[in-house]
């Protein structure tokens, strides 16, 4: 296992900086499998390790509230929990807008929402297939699927189309309200609310409590993902519109080289998200996943790459490609936990009387 580990690293370093085969040639059958399986097992290991975590940072934190709920304190809550507080974030972003201040409630959700924006700023949506454990999920349960039936559903246009803009207007409908029709006062009482004090525990809460309707919900979106890839992330996801929108400005994104293209169509055919990239010079789509499947199944390497914009035309690697993503998304969370900008300002104590409280009526979602 080691071995095979040292030898993922040494190949992943000769690939992001060494030089490459004959760039306008096809690759040999055997060179193409095997440059498609060391893209394909980059993904994967980011997936496995971002899933990992995330796994790790849940059950760390279903340990913790049980500790607070009989009224100890002494174990350490993980802040990651709250990137999955992304209104709050949300509304931290206003707060620092009109106060120049990053608000101490949520600190942690609002860095991570701050990584994953970086990441779209620079690369594309990859922040949906190479690091959400949801887009793993999602692409994973699809897959699944796909062995078992054979094939999967892909929507006709005509409805694709209309669906697609539904995560923009669950954008637009929480952006006007935290942006325009909350003052700056609002937002920071919203902030300092007793509801989002405890969000975190709420949001624990609403997964174990589950209503018959909540139940009916979630399975219904789980084999909606399994039988469409990525229906939650394409038609439902705020962050996903939001790192679409962001993604238009990305300066990398997938160039074809129409003089070194031979039309084989291998790139649209391995596309998840549909695009007909073999007919695209660059890829500017805000579906585009970065998920680099097109650049692993074209067999030219030249015809296909990762590019900067000109004049600059530089190709970027799939494996500098996923250490720029890992540097930009963990070195932020690491570079705010260095700088102490993470830890939330609602102490152990605060929350243990809290939690006791939480039934009352003043712990609703503010209006
Ligand atoms: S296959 Fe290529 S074009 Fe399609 S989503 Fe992935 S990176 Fe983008
Ligand atoms: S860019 Fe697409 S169509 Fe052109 S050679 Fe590569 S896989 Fe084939």
């Amino acid at each position: 296992m080691s071995e095979q580990v040292l030898r993922f690293t040494r190949d992943l370093w000769q690939r992001a900086t060494g030089p490459q085969e004959d760039l306008a040639l096809p690759l040999k059958a055997a060179a193409l499998r095997e440059r498609r399986r060391f893209v394909t097992g980059l993904r994967w290991a980011s997936q496995w390790f971002w899933l990992l975590v995330t796994i790790v940072i849940g059950a760390q934190f279903v340990r913790w509230v049980r500790q607070i709920e009989q009224g100890v304190v002494g174990l350490d809550r993980p802040g990651g929990v709250e990137a999955f507080l992304p209104l709050s974030a949300l509304l931290s972003l206003r707060h620092l807008w009109e106060t120049g201040e990053i608000s101490p409630v949520r600190p942690a959700g609002f860095v991570i929402f701050l990584a994953v924006a970086a990441t779209g700023l620079l690369m594309k949506r990859a922040f949906c297939s190479w690091v959400c454990p949801i887009g793993t999920a999602s692409e994973w349960l699809a897959g699944l699927s796909k062995r078992a039936f054979g094939r999967l559903l892909s929507l006709p246009r005509w409805l694709d189309l209309p669906l697609r803009s539904l995560k923009y207007l669950l954008l637009l409908f929480f952006a006007s309200a935290i942006f325009w029709t909350m003052s700056g006062a609002d937002v920071a009482l919203f902030l300092d609310s007793p509801y989002n004090r405890v969000a975190d525990v709420k949001m624990l809460y609403f997964f174990e409590q589950m209503s018959p309707f909540k139940g009916k919900v979630i399975f219904a979106l789980v084999v909606l993902s399994a039988v469409i890839p990525y229906f939650w992330c394409r038609y439902l996801c705020p962050y996903g519109a939001l790192l679409g929108f962001l993604s238009l400005l990305s300066p990398l994104k997938v160039t074809r080289d129409a003089a070194s293209c031979i039309d084989c169509d291998l790139c649209t055919k391995a596309c998840p998200s549909r695009l007909p990239v073999a007919k695209l010079a660059r890829v500017r789509s805000d579906e585009c996943i970065g998920c680099l499947s097109c650049v692993a199944a074209c067999p030219v390497p030249r015809a296909l790459r990762v590019e900067t914009p000109s004049p600059w035309r530089r190709a970027v690697r799939p494996a500098a490609f996923a250490v720029v993503l890992l540097v930009l998304f963990g070195g932020s969370i690491v570079a705010a936990k260095a700088a102490g900008v993470w830890r939330t300002n609602v102490s152990d104590e605060e929350y243990v009387y809290r939690v006791q409280e939480l039934h009352e009526p003043h712990y609703g979602h503010p209006r």
